[in-house]
């Protein structure tokens, strides 16, 4: 049984005051595998001190300290990527493929970001005047539960890289991940304070990261409601915020698209992470000349999926996180039954052979026209929306026709076609014939699905400002 009840603060894990406990439970199995105490106010006032003790030496640190800081954090969490891997999957039900490739990814940003570090100018001369690119501040990390170790890791590389000490809160509901995390990042041995971890409640512990004068950037992922929240609260410190919110993406299947690989990758795009991804494609847009080949095949991909014990190498969907999810998901699918769309594959309840865990069925509706709530809000679970169009000007008005703008995909065998489609549609990122983000680029959402980019040189930049020295005749350089 897991017992957590302590928090990072100034380089070691302390006991935390506050009180509240809550159940770790394994979603596979509906098991308590453990409790979490959480922080309260108290011990984010504690956090948000040691982080403005560290800011200084930090803010001070030459480009290769940090590059040296971003290479032992790079090693520690290398070193514990099977542990951050078994959590992944003991806590959140994460598949094993997918908790594989999220806790590589855990380490790996650390390196993608030093690379961005390296080649990057802190200072330019623009007119007469040098701009020097100075870290912001103290920024508080906010992470939510479905990406809980790469989330929590990227933030903190841009916020290093920067030169900015952090105060981290991850979700309260990801606790061993966040734990086993912190463990890892405690092994790079970087100056106390240069970070700060701990579990509490968005509404004391984020809320008083979101307030504090203390705390002088909010770097937040999570729903699009607590983002508005969040920018609200922060400006009354005129707090830099960079929010990473929901989406709702759409996959355009364009008519020249070889149908026998992009429908699987479509549907591995809705339903990875268990459907439970901010960037999964939820909407599939079919040319109706296609519908009827697309339907067949969306149903023998998803017949070929395995729903189950997601330690199994051969199980492509776990159990959603918690029961809250569960429920949500089964009223998404009831609502798009009583909304007139037509169930092709899966439907409510668990799926066959699974009396216990999180497990829904892996969902696909068609007739699914875009003004249904199942094609405008984020379901966050394995329910895919197929959506029929005539042409590609249609395609593109109905992938737009969204509040969100996060991800967009488009499969096509004409790359000018592609990049044409790619060009209109309003999203963050568009993946072409693939399904993999490239982590060195930006990403981040356009509309309702957030302000600011994450990763690589953009993300460091969000953690940056830039200050304009301008000096007479004689004065213009620093001698
Ligand atoms: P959430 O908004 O409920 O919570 C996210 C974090 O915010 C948690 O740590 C939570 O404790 C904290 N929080 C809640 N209220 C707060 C407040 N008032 N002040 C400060 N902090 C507060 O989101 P979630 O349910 O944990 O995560 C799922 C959502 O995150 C989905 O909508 C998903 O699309 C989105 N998401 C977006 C991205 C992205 O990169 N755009 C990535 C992953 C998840």
């Amino acid at each position: 049984m897991w017992n957590i009840n302590q928090a990072y603060i100034n380089g070691a894990f302390v006991p935390v005051q506050g009180r509240e406990r809550l159940e770790i439970v394994n979603p596979a199995t509906e098991q308590v595998i453990g409790t979490v105490t959480l922080a309260d106010r108290e011990d984010a006032r504690r956090a948000i001190a040691a982080a403005n003790r560290a800011q200084p030496a930090l803010a001070a640190s030459s480009k290769a300290q940090r590059i040296e800081m971003l290479k032992e954090l790079q090693a520690a969490v290398l070193a514990r990527t099977d542990r951050i891997r078994d959590v992944t999957i003991e806590e959140y039900g994460g598949p094993l493929s997918r908790s594989q490739w999220v806790s590589n990814y855990a380490s790996q940003c650390f390196a993608t970001t030093a690379e961005a570090l390296r080649a990057y100018a802190f200072e330019r001369l623009m007119g007469e005047a040098t701009v020097v690119m100075e870290p912001v501040g103290v920024a508080a990390l906010i992470t939510p539960w479905n990406a809980a170790a790469g989330s929590i890791c990227s933030k903190l590389a841009s916020a290093i890289a920067a030169g900015c000490a952090s105060v981290i809160k991850p979700s309260e509901l990801g606790p061993l991940q966040a734990q086993v995390v912190t463990e890892a990042l405690h092994e790079a041995g970087l100056p106390a304070g240069a970070f700060n971890v701990l579990l509490g409640r968005g509404g004391d512990v984020g809320d008083e990261f979101t307030t504090s004068a203390g705390v002088a950037k909010i770097s937040f992922t999570g729903s699009t409601h607590t983002g508005s929240l969040i920018a609200r609260a922060g400006v009354e410190t005129m707090k830099r915020v960079s929010l990473a919110l929901s989406g709702k993406s759409a996959t355009v299947l364009l008519d020249d698209a070889n149908m026998a690989t992009a429908v699987p990758m479509a549907l591995q795009a809705a339903f990875m992470n268990n459907g439970q991804a901010c960037v999964a494609g939820t909407r599939l847009l079919v040319p109706h000349a296609h519908m009827a080949e697309a339907i067949e095949r969306l149903q023998a991909a998803v017949a070929g999926m395995r729903v189950g014990d997601p330690r199994d190498a051969t199980t492509a969907i776990g159990p959603l996180a918690s029961e809250a999810q569960f429920e949500r998901v089964q009223q998404f699918i009831r609502r798009g039954l009583d909304e007139g769309a037509t169930l092709v594959a899966g439907g409510e309840g668990r799926p066959d052979g699974l009396g216990k865990g999180w497990f829904v069925r892996p969902t696909v509706f068609t007739g699914v026209r875009n003004d249904m709530d199942i094609a405008r809000e984020e379901i966050f679970g394995p329910v895919l929306s197929v959506i029929g169009y005539g042409s590609d000007d249609e395609a593109i008005a109905i992938a737009n026709d969204s509040a969100y703008g996060l991800q967009a995909y488009v499969f096509s065998s004409q790359a000018q076609r592609a990049w044409r489609v790619a060009s209109r549609l309003r999203a963050g990122t568009v993946l072409v014939n693939r399904i993999t983000p490239e982590l060195s680029a930006p990403f981040g959402g356009v509309k309702t699905s957030g302000i600011g980019r994450e990763f690589g040189v953009f993300g460091m930049e969000a953690f940056l400002e830039p200050k304009t020295v301008a000096a007479a005749n004689g004065f213009a350089s620093k001698g």
